[in-house]
This record gives structure tokens, C-alpha cells and sequence, in this order.
């Protein structure tokens, strides 16, 4: 695993020298098409994700200053941090079934560091100063005005995408309407946001027009991960070997020969975002981009031999072992372990309840005896408002031997709003039967029940 320094090859780094400058050709064809696709639709969602509102909510917001998050346009405060968690943990697991049956494809598809980079930063590239061989004769050419130009107006670009990029990220973290208000008011106010976003706008423009792929071959720990996640049923971009090799130039007029189908072109190598040669085998660096699958393809239908003699196959059909046969199985109960997890966290967020709360007897409070015989606790509970709207609201026991007089008359919770309130729980002495009994406190909205908190009536028993 690893890219193999190459020194005939004018895309890979040579052994003992510094990083060498990746010129990828402007990829093409079916795969490519689909991964815009895919692209744009996901960069749309990431843009419009923080803006989009559900009743009242962001779609989608990560507010860790707050701690408060929203999904889906549900709030979630810091009493949900276990769907938080659980939520977490999905992400994880699925992308290590993810990634066991499918390799890298997050990184070449999704991955937001890849579609920036490659369906923005890049084709911007592209624009101005033109393809692969045009952008290395540039560079390595004179210092000319046109150059300057060229180079001014590019990075010029790349920093406003960065800052829209940033104002997103923050977007994201604080939410639209914190954001919004960084922007309009007068820059003292908001010393913190401002330097934020300057930070991550130069963050955001170091990483796509210097850094690149070097988040996805050194940095991103996802990718050093691969060794353990693939094994001998993952698909993953590859090269045939048993058909492509031995490979050798096409010469004019030759038609069959002892050669594999590779006529060697070194298309697949031009177009590789992180500078590989697929062909010296599966390597860490490749990110499933499949530029190479539809570079090859098209070399292929040239000299009218079978496409995919670069293709997703699995690592056990790679390295040849036999008639290895696809097992579906094992990737049909991966998808199946796949759903019912996402499925029971999609029940988590939409059945979660309107009004969070806790309940404690108030601190360094026993019972108190009354003169009518009864005997009361005092409680101290606080409600939190997870509802997107304004909510009334009633507190019931669920033992109809208890009764309940508030301290302070509170029934209504603003949206998003909390409310701290102080009660007696009372009960007539005959009917307790022990020092500690469990009782159950309900929150009632609208004749349903909200919410239901558990707690302790302390009393002698009655007889
Ligand atoms: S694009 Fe295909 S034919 Fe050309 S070098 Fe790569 S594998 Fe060989
Ligand atoms: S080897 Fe092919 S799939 Fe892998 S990163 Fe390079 S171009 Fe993309």
C-alpha cells in the first residue's frame, strides 16, 4: 500500500524529493457525470442545511457553544445528549460497514474535502488556466503579466469561496440567525465571530489551493484506516492485472499480439487527483474517485477491447485467488444491520418528546406533616421546551392518591424556553405503606402525555 515513487513518470513523486505538484487531467465520462451529479445535490443540501427551517428550527444545526443541536429541524438539548451519542455511534458503524463493502466511495463521492476540491476548486482551475499540461507549463514558465493575471484572479476566487465556505461552517456551529447578526451589526459586537471567520477562511483556502490532496493521503485518519476496514469482499477501484498485463505501447498498424489490453497511455495516472499509478495495485492514496475507471474505459472503446479493464472489483478477485465468487451475503446483512440502525435512530429523533425535564425532591428537604393529615414533598423541576412552539402544559401524578400544589404558577413554556418550578407532592398518611415509595410525575400537553418523571414520596407509613 502506498504510491510507489516513479521517476519516469511525470505525475508521481521521486524518491528523496519533496512533494511533487499534482496536475490531474480534467476527468471525463459516465462515472464522472454521475459524481456531479452527486456532488452538486450534496452541496446543496450542505449549503441550504443551516438555512432551511422547520418549524421555526434550522434543518440542520451543530450549535457547541449552546450545546444545542438541531436534526431535521429537532432540537436537541443536552438532557438528549443519548440520542446524541447513539446518533454518533451510527455514523460510525455505518461507515465502517460502509466502508467494508465498499471501499473508499465516501472519499471520492461525498466526502465534502473531495467534492470542494474537485467539483469546485479544481474546474475553477480549469477555467483559468486551462488543463493539466497548460497549468505545468504555466508554472513552470516565466513570470509574465498574463501569469499574474491568471494567478491573481484565481486565488482571488478560491479566497471569496473560502470565506462563503467558512460564513456555512459557521453557519453550522452558531446557527443562520447568530451568523446573520455577525453580519449586519457593527464589527466591535461581534470581535469573536469576525475572527472566526477569518480564521476559517484562511483555513478553508490554505487546505483547497495548497494542501489538497494531502488531507486525503496523510492527514484524514478515515484513509490510514483502510487497512484494517477492507478485507477480501470489498469493492474497491482496481486494475486488471491478468487482463491488462503485459502492457506495451500500440503501434501503429498492430492489431494482436502477446500483449495485455494496457497499451500503456498513462491516462488513468493523468487523471488521479492524488497521484497514483492504480496499476502498481490497491494503494491508501486511491480515494475511489473512479477518474481512472472512466479514463481507461475510454482508451478501451478506442482500440475496441471491453471497458473496465480498470472497474470496481473485490480485493479477492484482484489478487486472483481462483474462481473467487462475490458473496452477497455478507454485504446484504451488512445493508440490513444498516438500515434497522439508522431506522431506530430516525425513531429516537421524531418520537422524542416535546418537553424534556428532571425532577428532584428539593435539596436538604424531608417530608412535612400537615395539620388536615396529610403529609407533603417538596420538589424542584425543570422543564425544557424541545418543541419548536410555544406549549401549555399541566403536571399530573400518575397515583390518583397524590395531589399536586404548585409554588409558582407556571403552565406555559415559550418556544425553545425553560421553566424552573417548585411543587408539593400530598398524600393522605393512611395510604402510605412505606418510608420511600416510587411515584411517577406526568407532563401533560394538550390531553397527551408529554413526558413522564420518576421520584421518590417520602412519609412514615400510615399504620
Ligand atoms: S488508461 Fe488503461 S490502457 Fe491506459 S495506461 Fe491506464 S490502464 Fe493502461
Ligand atoms: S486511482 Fe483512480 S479511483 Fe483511485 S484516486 Fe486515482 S483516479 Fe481516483
Amino acid at each position: 500500500m502506498g504510491a510507489v515513487a516513479n521517476d519516469n513518470n511525470p505525475v508521481l513523486p521521486s524518491k528523496g524529493k519533496k512533494r511533487t505538484w499534482i496536475y490531474a487531467k480534467k476527468p471525463a465520462g459516465k462515472f464522472y457525470n454521475y459524481r456531479q451529479w452527486v456532488g452538486y445535490g450534496l452541496l446543496l443540501f450542505l449549503f441550504l442545511g443551516p438555512f432551511i427551517r422547520i418549524n421555526g428550527n434550522p434543518f440542520m444545526m451543530f450549535n457547541i457553544v449552546e450545546r444545542k443541536f438541531s436534526i431535521f429541524g429537532n432540537i436537541f438539548y443536552p438532557q438528549d445528549l443519548h440520542i446524541f451519542v447513539f446518533g454518533m455511534l451510527i455514523v460510525m458503524v455505518c461507515i465502517v460497514l460502509f466502508t467494508a463493502v465498499f471501499g473508499r466511495v465516501w472519499c471520492g463521492w461525498t466526502c465534502p474535502q473531495t467534492i470542494f476540491m474537485e467539483l469546485i476548486f479544481r474546474r475553477i482551475e480549469y477555467l483559468i488556466e486551462g488543463d493539466w499540461m497548460q497549468q505545468r507549463k504555466l508554472n513552470e514558465g516565466p513570470n509574465t503579466d498574463a501569469k499574474a493575471w491568471k494567478k491573481l484572479l484565481k486565488h482571488s476566487i478560491f479566497l471569496l469561496i473560502s470565506f462563503a465556505i467558512s460564513n456555512i461552517f459557521l453557519a453550522y456551529i452558531i446557527g443562520s440567525d447568530a451568523l446573520f447578526k455577525i453580519m449586519t451589526d457593527p464589527l466591535e459586537q461581534h470581535i469573536g465571530g469576525f475572527i472566526s471567520l477569518v480564521v476559517f477562511t484562511l483555513v478553508f483556502y490554505g487546505v483547497f489551493a495548497y494542501v489538497r490532496e494531502i488531507v486525503c493521503t496523510t492527514i484524514c485518519p478515515y484513509g490510514r484506516l483502510q487497512g484494517v476496514l477492507l478485507d477480501e469482499q470489498s469493492m474497491t477501484v482496481a486494475y486488471n492485472e491478468k487482463r491488462g498485463e503485459p502492457r506495451g505501447k500500440l503501434r501503429k498498424g498492430e492489431t494482436d499480439n502477446d500483449k495485455g489490453d494496457c497499451i500503456d497511455c498513462n491516462l488513468c495516472v493523468q487523471v488521479c487527483p492524488t497521484g497514483i499509478d492504480i496499476r502498481n495495485g490497491i494503494q491508501m492514496e486511491c480515494v475511489s474517485c473512479t477518474a481512472c475507471i472512466d479514463a481507461c474505459d475510454a482508451v478501451m472503446e478506442k482500440i475496441h477491447k471491453p471497458k473496465r479493464l480498470i472497474g470496481f472489483y473485490t480485493l479477492g478477485e484482484i489478487e486472483g485467488k481462483g474462481e473467487f465468487k462475490k458473496n452477497k451475503t455478507r454485504q446484504t446483512i451488512y445493508i440490513v444491520i444498516l438500515a434497522f440502525l439508522i431506522g431506530v435512530f430516525g425513531y429516537m429523533i421524531f418520537s422524542r418528546s416535546e418537553i424534556g425535564g428532571s425532577l428532584l425532591r428539593a435539596t436538604g428537604s424531608t417530608y412535612q406533616m400537615r395539620e388536615d393529615g396529610t403529609v407533603s414533598n417538596l420538589y424542584a423541576l425543570e422543564l425544557i421546551n424541545k418543541s419548536g412552539r410555544e406549549i401549555d402544559f399541566e403536571l399530573v401524578p400518575e397515583d390518583s392518591n397524590l395531589q399536586i400544589q404548585l409554588v409558582n404558577n407556571i403552565h406555559t413554556l415559550a418556544k425553545d424556553g425553560s421553566a424552573k418550578l417548585s411543587f408539593f407532592l400530598i398524600g393522605k398518611r393512611e395510604n402510605v405503606k412505606t418510608y420511600k415509595t416510587k411515584v411517577r410525575v406526568n407532563v401533560v400537553s394538550d390531553g397527551k402525555i408529554v413526558e413522564k418523571l420518576k421520584t421518590t414520596f417520602i412519609a412514615p407509613p400510615g399504620s
